[in-house]
């Protein structure tokens, strides 16, 4: 797309997440979020009628075909309400489970699973996560997919499946080949279909004293003998980690976006009401210098957060998401630090209304703390980011 017709896409998104997501807002707090549903889904069609729908998507399976480069501003025009990427078919799993289909599926699971997640029919979660194993080392898990008789037999525990309740598939990592001679070569990617008999949900896990609903819930799965046949495998057997790798360059971008559009919100709350709030008479809270300093602050880091973006999505493009590493761990912890930083600065500047749930802030404070540590922990991507640089320096680390 030409720079000028991006600038007018983006202006156009600006504009209605201005005027048709913005005053949704006060439905969305303090009230069970399937109430929303029903205007969400109004919004969602007005998005598909002007030709807004899915923009990370390529056209053939009727998204907008914008690139990474492209897509990384909507994902912050979008980041600035929480209902902004849903609205617009891009929000976390679904995009990164289309991003894998798109890569692996075969003709018939594209046409059962793809499609109707593309045009925002369905929706669907991944389940990798177990309760009784570290998820920053994904290799070491427990859940199987044995083979018999043309089929899967799944026995295992998830946890974390994010948007599983509602959701019409998940996508479960599980060891298939437990011989191979790498961990990471042991376990595939397969589709199971969340009314297959053994698929349970167990709960949407209580997180920071929600329990959240839709696609705003985390779950936690028991995979009893629960039975798919073997065409439900996604790519190759044993590729399951591989397959996963790639997925995680743009999530990371896309993510990390769409929380700088969360600080960007955040920030202009912030100096609202620094301007506003008289301390005494003619002394507005904005005159003290400790809150000019987070403004400051918050501004440089926002800025700087949003080049990094820029640059790692630019790297990803140009020479894939493996030669990108240093770059995507570098944004992944540094952009989830200026969150918190932001977020929180922006709570201390309201007082006690900061804390309430009239306002946004305190939904994602509670929300987003798990940026932190979700796709890996902030101390995994110092790590590896650490183990690169000292490479340079001959120093080799061992993971
Ligand atoms: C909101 C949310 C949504 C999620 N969604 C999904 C989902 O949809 N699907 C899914 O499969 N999973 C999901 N997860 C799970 C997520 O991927 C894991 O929580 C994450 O990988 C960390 O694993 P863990 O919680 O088991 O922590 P552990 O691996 O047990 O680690 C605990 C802590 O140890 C420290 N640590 C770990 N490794 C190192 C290291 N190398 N060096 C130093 N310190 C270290 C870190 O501080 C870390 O927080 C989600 C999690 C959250 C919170």
């Amino acid at each position: 797309m030409s720079s000028e017709k991006m600038q007018t896409t983006l202006k156009t998104i600006r504009e209605f997440v201005h005027a048709d997501l913005l005053p949704l807002e006060g439905g969305f707090l303090g009230r069970p979020f399937r109430e929303l549903l029903p205007a969400l889904k109004q919004k969602r069609d007005k998005v598909k009628a002007l030709g807004l729908w899915a923009p990370q998507l390529p056209k053939e399976i009727g998204g907008m075909g914008l690139s990474l480069s492209e897509f990384a501003p909507v994902s912050e025009e979008l980041g600035r309400t929480p209902v902004g990427h849903y609205v617009f078919n891009c929000q976390a799993p679904d995009a990164g489970n289309l991003e894998i289909l798109m890569e692996y599926a075969s003709e018939p699971q594209k046409e059962n699973w793809l499609r109707p997640l593309a045009r925002g029919d369905i929706r669907s979660c991944f389940a990798m996560t177990e309760p009784e194993f570290p998820g920053s080392n994904p290799v070491w898990m427990k859940t199987t997919a044995v083979k018999q008789g043309g089929e899967y037999v799944i026995n295992g525990h998830k946890w974390f499946a994010s948007a599983a309740d509602g959701s019409a598939f998940a996508i479960v990592m599980a060891i298939t080949n437990p011989d191979a001679a790498k961990p990471h070569q042991r376990a595939s990617q397969i589709i199971v279909p969340t009314d297959t008999p053994g698929f349970r949900l167990v709960r949407n896990i209580p997180v920071m004293g929600h329990e959240g609903e839709d696609y705003l819930s985390h779950a936690e799965i028991v995979f009893e003998n629960c039975r798919v046949p073997q065409t439900n495998l996604l790519g190759e057997e044993g590729k399951g980690f591989a397959i996963a790798q790639q997925r995680l360059g743009p999530g990371r971008i896309h993510h990390c976006m769409r929380w700088i559009g969360i600080c960007e919100r955040a920030f202009e709350m912030m100096c609202k009401h620094a301007a506003r709030r008289q301390l005494a008479p003619g002394q507005p809270l904005a005159g003290r210098q400790t809150v000019q300093e987070w403004i400051a602050e918050s501004r440089a880091e926002i800025n700087a957060a949003r080049l990094m973006v820029m640059q790692a999505a630019e790297k990803i493009a140009r020479e894939g998401s493996r030669a990108a590493r240093q770059e995507i761990s570098l944004i992944k912890f540094f952009v989830a630090g200026v969150l918190q930083e932001v977020l929180d600065r922006a709570i201390q500047v309201h007082g006690a209304l900061g804390l309430t749930d009239d306002l946004l802030l305190s939904h994602w404070y509670r929300q987003e703390r798990a940026a932190r540590i979700y796709d890996g922990p902030d101390e995994v991507h110092k790590a590896l980011v650490a183990r690169l640089v000292l490479k340079e320096y001959g120093v080799e680390i061992a993971t």
